[in-house]
C-alpha cells in the first residue's frame, strides 16, 4: 500500500509530465512555424515520450489501487526568439523534471517504500539520458547550427527520429 504523501507525489508526477508533453509540443510547433520540419518531428516525438511517461503514472498508481487525479496543466509559456532557445529550456527542463523524480525517490526512500524506489528506477535512469540528450542538441547546434548549411544537415538529422514506446513494463 502506497502512503498518501507518496500517491500525492506520484499525481503530481502524472501533471508534469503531461506538462513537459505540452512544452515539447509548443517547442515542435515554434520549429514547424520557422520551416524546420527535422526539429518538429524530433519535438513532437519527445512530446509522445513525455505523455507516455504519464499514462506510466498512471497505471503505476492504479496497479497500486490509487484512483488518478488529472488537474489542468498549465499553459506553456517559454518565448521562443532564436533556433537555439528551445534546446537549451529543454536542457533545463529536463534537469527540473530530475529533481522532480529525485524527490519522489527521497519520499520513497524515507518511507521504505521498495515498490516505488523499484518502479522510479527506471525514470532515475531515462532521466540521465534524456538530460545528455538535451545537452547533445544544445551542443551539436553550437557547433553546426550557425549557418545554413550545417542547419540543414542538422534539421535532417532531427527528422529522422522515429517513435518508440518506453521499454518500462509494469
Ligand atoms: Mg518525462
Amino acid at each position: 500500500m502506497l502512503s498518501k504523501k507518496i500517491v500525492d507525489l506520484l499525481n503530481a508526477q502524472v501533471n508534469a509530465e503531461f506538462y513537459s508533453a505540452y512544452l515539447y509540443l509548443d517547442m515542435a510547433n515554434y520549429y514547424k512555424d520557422e520551416g524546420l520540419d527535422g526539429y518538429f518531428n524530433w519535438y513532437k516525438i519527445q512530446a509522445q515520450e513525455e505523455r507516455d511517461h504519464a499514462l506510466l503514472f498512471m497505471d503505476y498508481l492504479q496497479q497500486n489501487g490509487e484512483s488518478v487525479v488529472l488537474e489542468a496543466i498549465k499553459k506553456p509559456d517559454k518565448e521562443f526568439k532564436a533556433f537555439i532557445d528551445p534546446l537549451k529550456a529543454g536542457a533545463e527542463h529536463e534537469r527540473l523534471v530530475t529533481g522532480l523524480i529525485h524527490d519522489i525517490y527521497a519520499v520513497a526512500y524515507e518511507e521504505k517504500d521498495f515498490r516505488t524506489m523499484q518502479f522510479l528506477d527506471w525514470f532515475v535512469k531515462e532521466q540521465a539520458e534524456e538530460e545528455d540528450t538535451a545537452d547533445d542538441n544544445v551542443k551539436k547546434f553550437e557547433l553546426f547550427g550557425s549557418d545554413s548549411k550545417g542547419l540543414y544537415s542538422l534539421d535532417a538529422e532531427m527528422a529522422a527520429r522515429t517513435y518508440s514506446t518506453p521499454s518500462l513494463t509494469l
